[in-house]
């Protein structure tokens, strides 16, 4: 029973709990992602204008170059020097500015005047398969000892232009932007060669385009039609500061939301282990309720006797079942008040129970060891509360379960049962033939009755060892002296059944379910009338 309880309990605690953590689980799962997404966008943005910053170097080179050749058809006058070191004067971009023959020849450079001829490096040169302004890479020059990013532009049949860019042109401005510790940008060339490097960062050799950098996360995106990468990349902790701040907040919530979610299954679902501390008040608030069912004469169809059936109206829960909280009641040592309880109610009942007949019988639900303990004397006791009649205790049936005669104590308890007996109470044996020690107990221990237990009933019908049964046990009421009562009653067959064997009485929903007090009173009458 307590085993089952637990379980279901168990059960219901952690689908509960789990119905409260999983969506918690998925927000910061999904929060987590959206981390991800959000940074993912701001990256972008800031890489946008990262590429905007070299498009607009191209744009300028482009336009620097194009008016250059068109004024001075690259022949480096004096006035066409003055022009170039003009640019570099003006132009914040740039740094410096040279001109290469179609043959490599440096013809001018505004760094420094060349004496004897120079020839520029082949990696230095403009790609003669690109039209317009491109990067040629980064390099060192001689003359500054510093790199810079060369951006060239061939002049058809007369040379080329290189325009040198400091690479902290290109980062300078997006210093400031907030990427963490360690965020950075990136200007990269088609085949890895890093061009530029933000925030501080050493300018390394290359970027690898398809690993990336473990631990790092960052996005790419294309500049200057697909000739330029702008990465930005940051650390992957620093996208999930914000997340872990709503992971902080958000697992305490979880864990009291699912504790407090199991909690609340508990008490949705029966709440066993609230159920005891329940019984316990709706004692003292008397929240118990007695139904009776009727216990019928087979010879003469009368209503001789009623058995008590405590129900419960919890607050919440509404009608419960005996079956749900006697076990409570047992475990928690409180069938003795509970029991208390169903006396003083039936009691009050007896005398418009009794009313339309002579010596109505009243059985109570009894265990053995409530006779042994002393509680069933202190009940009906002179002194104590509530007085029971001395005619109600004399119409008194205790009906005592076999599994409840347990141990050696069977010389006591028959002594107390006799006792009892002086005052007119009578004793029924309960479902007669389902308790294993209760068939050694019926040779020792004296009942009026023995109420054969419904399992045998129903078995009537259902073939012949199950019927054998029944009239096996019928056999031994009759040689124990005791009047079978037959328990569970359904049918005409099972009625005839044990009429035929000669049962003294029957219960059952084929004569009545268990009535509240008015009901049973009607019940009564009607079935008295008639018989
Ligand atoms: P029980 O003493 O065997 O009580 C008879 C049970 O069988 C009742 O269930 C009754 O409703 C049910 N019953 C009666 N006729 C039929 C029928 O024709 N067919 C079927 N299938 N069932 C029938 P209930 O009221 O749920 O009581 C269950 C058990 O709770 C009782 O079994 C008894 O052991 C215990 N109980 C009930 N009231 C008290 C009480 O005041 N004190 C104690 N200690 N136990 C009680
Ligand atoms: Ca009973
Ligand atoms: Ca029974």
């Amino acid at each position: 029973m307590i085993g089952r309880h637990s379980l279901a309990q168990l059960r219901a605690f952690t689908i509960a709990a789990l119905l409260v953590a999983l969506p918690i689980a998925a927000f910061l799962m999904l929060g987590k992602m959206q981390a991800f997404s959000r940074v993912e966008g701001r990256l972008e943005d800031i890489a946008e204008i990262a590429a905007g910053l070299a498009e607009e170097a191209i744009a300028r080179a482009e336009g620097q170059i194009s008016s250059f050749a068109r004024v001075t058809d690259l022949e480096m006058t004096p006035a066409a020097q003055n022009y170039l070191n003009e640019i570099v004067y003006v132009e914040p971009f740039f740094r410096e500015a040279s001109v290469i023959a179609p043959n490599g020849k440096l013809v001018y450079s505004t760094a420094r005047a060349f004496d004897e001829p120079f020839m520029a490096a082949e990696e230095r040169r403009a790609n003669p398969d690109i039209v317009g302004p491109h990067v040629v890479g980064r390099f060192r020059t001689r003359v500054m000892g510093e790199e810079s990013i060369f951006i060239g532009m061939i002049v058809a049949g007369r040379g080329e232009v290189m325009l040198l860019v400091n690479p902290d042109m290109l980062t300078l401005a997006l210093n400031q932007v907030d990427l963490g510790g360690d965020g950075r940008l990136l200007f990269v060339q088609a085949d890895g060669t890093v061009l530029a490097a933000s925030h501080g960062h050493l300018v390394p050799a290359a970027y690898d385009f398809a690993q990336g950098v473990p631990g790092r996360f960052g996005v790419v995106v294309p500049a200057v039609r697909g000739r330029l990468s702008i990465v930005v990349d940051v650390e992957r902790s620093w996208v999930l500061r914000e997340w872990r701040g709503d992971v902080a907040l958000a697992i305490p919530i979880a864990a009291f939301g699912a504790v407090a979610a199991g909690f609340g299954a508990l008490r949705l679902l029966g709440r066993p282990r609230g159920l005891h501390n329940d019984l316990r008040e709706g004692l003292e608030r008397d929240e118990l309720v007695v139904d009776y069912q009727p216990i019928v004469s087979l010879e003469t169809g009368a209503c001789v006797g009623v058995e008590a059936l405590v129900r419960w109206d919890h607050p919440y829960h509404g009608r419960l079942a005996p079956s749900v909280f006697i076990p409570m009641a047992v475990e928690d040592g409180l069938l003795g008040t509970l029991t208390r309880r169903v006396l003083a109610r039936v009691a009050a009942d007896y005398p418009s129970l009794s009313a339309s007949v002579d010596d109505l019988r009243v059985n109570i639900n009894c265990p053995a060891y409530l006779l042994l303990d002393g509680t069933v004397e202190r009940l009906l006791d002179a002194s104590a509360a509530p007085r029971l009649s001395d005619d109600f205790v004399a119409h008194l049936v205790f009906e005592l379960t076999e599994d409840s005669f347990v141990g050696d104590r069977v010389v006591e308890l028959v002594g107390i049962m006799d006792d009892l007996r002086a005052r007119g109470i009578r004793f029924a044996l309960d479902d007669f033939g389902t308790g294993y020690s209760g068939l050694a107990a019926v040779k020792d221990i004296k009942f009026e009755y023995l109420k054969i237990d419904r399992v045998f009933v129903h078995a009537i019908g259902g073939g012949e060892p199950g019927a054998l049964l029944v009239d096996m046990l019928v056999e031994l009421s009759k040689a124990l002296g005791a009047k079978a009562v037959a328990e569970g009653v359904e049918t005409t067959q099972q009625r005839d059944h044990v009429s035929h064997r000669g049962v003294a009485l029957a219960q059952g929903w084929h004569y009545s379910r268990a009535l509240p007090a008015q009901d049973i009173i009607r019940f009564i009458r009607a079935c008295n009338r008639a018989a």
